[in-house]
């Protein structure tokens, strides 16, 4: 698909790979709307285990690619809530008029032993991480069908291979693929293709305000922060020898999206950190 004046909905944009992905899109002539839960974060889900995006992050994504010439417009959205999905898809069909493209790229981690896991970090988790792309998918499918549309699923290496104390985010990302390869199978009768993308290490707030803190705590490496736990885990398991970054994950959605004969793939973007 011709990226130019194409309409691309990112899901939580505000920050990391998601804005990584909104800008790239908007680089190639995209209009291109930011989503993330903005005012709603604290409706959606009380606390989490490290810090949401704020509401000013969200604007902020907007009015900085609006600076560079692009075009942007930053909506609020509750990926785990249907009614948020609809609204939107129709906020979105009022704005540019059309949508060609979704990324489902909300997410949320938390680690630890199935043993003890709590039943709500469960839940929410499956919420944002599956339940998200399900309904984000369903309120766009009526629009997607007219374009012969794409959507891409930010999924993970941890939906390929499970890790210790990282059931539930691995469930979760396993999930993602298997939706992923069903609805590529569903659509392709509508030309729509369905792929996702399977991200390594990227120092966004999931790894440095979450993950790392739990290998610190396991004392895996004996690091004694995490920036050094981040970059000890990539100098031991990812073969390239470098973290991944947003701009890497957002190069493969641009492949993805002019692909014409790919769909029902989990595209690994890790450095070769699969092969461990
Ligand atoms: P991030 O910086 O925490 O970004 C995730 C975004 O999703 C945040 O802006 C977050 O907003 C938003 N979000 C969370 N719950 C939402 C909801 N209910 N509705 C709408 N938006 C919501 O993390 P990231 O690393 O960029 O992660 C992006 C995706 O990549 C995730 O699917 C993640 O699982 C995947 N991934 C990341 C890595 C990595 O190493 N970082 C590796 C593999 C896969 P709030 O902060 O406001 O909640």
């Amino acid at each position: 698909m011709e990226i130019k004046g194409k309409t691309v909905i990112v899901t939580g944009a505000a920050r990391g790979i998601g804005r990584g992905i909104a800008e790239a899109f908007a680089a190639e002539g995209a209009n291109v709307v930011a989503a993330d839960l903005g005012s709603l974060a604290a409706k959606a889900a009380g606390d989490w285990n490290y810090a949401l995006a704020a509401e000013a992050e969200l604007a902020g994504v907007a009015s900085e690619i609006g600076e560079r010439g692009g075009s942007c417009a930053a909506l609020e959205v509750d990926v785990a809530d249907r009614a948020s999905c609809q609204r939107l898809v129709e906020h979105t069909i009022e704005e540019f008029g059309r949508l060609d493209v979704i990324v489902n790229n909300a997410g949320i981690v938390q680690s630890g032993l199935v043993a003890d896991f709590a039943e709500s970090d469960w839940d929410r988790i499956f919420a944002v991480n599956v339940k998200g792309i399900f309904l984000m998918s369903q309120a766009a499918l009526p629009h997607l069908q007219q374009a012969g549309g794409v959507i891409i699923n930010i999924a993970s290496v941890a939906g390929k291979r499970g890790y210790s104390r990282m059931g539930a985010y691995c469930a979760s990302k396993f999930a993602a693929i298997g939706l992923t390869q069903s609805m590529a199978a569903e659509l392709a009768e509508y030309s729509i293709r369905v792929n996702a993308i399977c991200p390594g290490n990227i120092d966004t707030s999931m790894w440095f305000d979450h993950l790392s803190k739990s290998a610190l705590r396991q004392r895996q490496y004996g690091t004694k922060s995490v920036d050094d736990t981040f970059a000890a885990v990539i100098d031991d398991l990812v073969p390239l020898g470098r973290a991944q970054t947003p701009a890497d994950i957002a190069e493969a959605a641009l492949y993805l999206t002019r692909a014409q004969n790919v769909t029902g793939i989990s595209l690994n973007v890790a450095g070769g950190f699969e092969m461990n």
